[in-house]
């Protein structure tokens, strides 16, 4: 079963690996500790975990869980909130786990984290039963579905493009069918009548 034993022992490795010991490993590790009695993964391949932020959290959860985003056991979406969803694949068990805020009372860091780690779960965090819907080629395991955008060429796996044409003949990839999130120089170049 998967499980985090030993709080402290893993805060020390959060440390080492997020580069600061902080609240945000506190909350992650006892969610963490909290998302995995829930579930009760026999194993790693069993679970995926949902983030909802990209902060100091997140990087507790991907240490205590063993998710990772490369093994597509974490997703990542950004609501900007302290949460996280548990599921185990096997039982399609599914916990939703909020922390309740990290108040440091006006306390040293130190102090606050001690604080914060004696207290109960339900002080820390709340807890409910929900249903998550993987689309295709969501889950682990080798890709589903390999494309080549039409536009732009490049390789699109895992039903991330965007069908077009008869028969969905003509794959666009995301950028190409929706815009990018970055400019290439030559665009900036062109949109800003630069003299360069
Ligand atoms: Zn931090
Ligand atoms: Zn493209």
């Amino acid at each position: 079963m998967l499980k985090v034993d030993d709080v402290q022992a893993m805060l020390k490795r959060c440390e080492a690996f997020h580069g600061h010991l902080c609240m945000g490993q506190v909350a992650g590790v006892r969610m963490a500790k909290k998302g995995l009695e829930l579930v009760a993964a026999e194993h790693i391949k069993d679970l995926i975990v949902m983030v909802e932020n990209d902060r100091c959290i997140t990087d507790a959860i991907i240490m205590a869980t063993g998710v990772r985003l490369g093994r597509r056991s974490l997703k990542f979406y950004d609501y900007g909130k302290m949460a996280a969803t548990f599921v185990n694949q096997k039982t399609e068990k599914a916990w939703r786990v909020a922390s309740r805020g990290t108040s440091d009372d006006g306390l040293p860091p130190d102090r606050a984290m001690a604080a914060a780690l004696a207290k109960a779960d339900e002080e820390l965090m709340t807890w409910q039963r929900v249903r998550v819907a993987f689309g295709p080629g969501d889950l682990p395991g080798p890709p589903e579905r390999i494309v080549r955008c039409s536009r732009c060429g490049e390789t699109v796996l895992d039903y991330r493009d965007v069908p077009t044409g008869q028969g969905q003949a003509d794959p666009l990839c995301r950028a190409c069918a929706f815009g990018t999130y970055y400019q290439t120089l030559s665009e900036m170049d062109a949109g800003s009548g630069s003299m360069a």
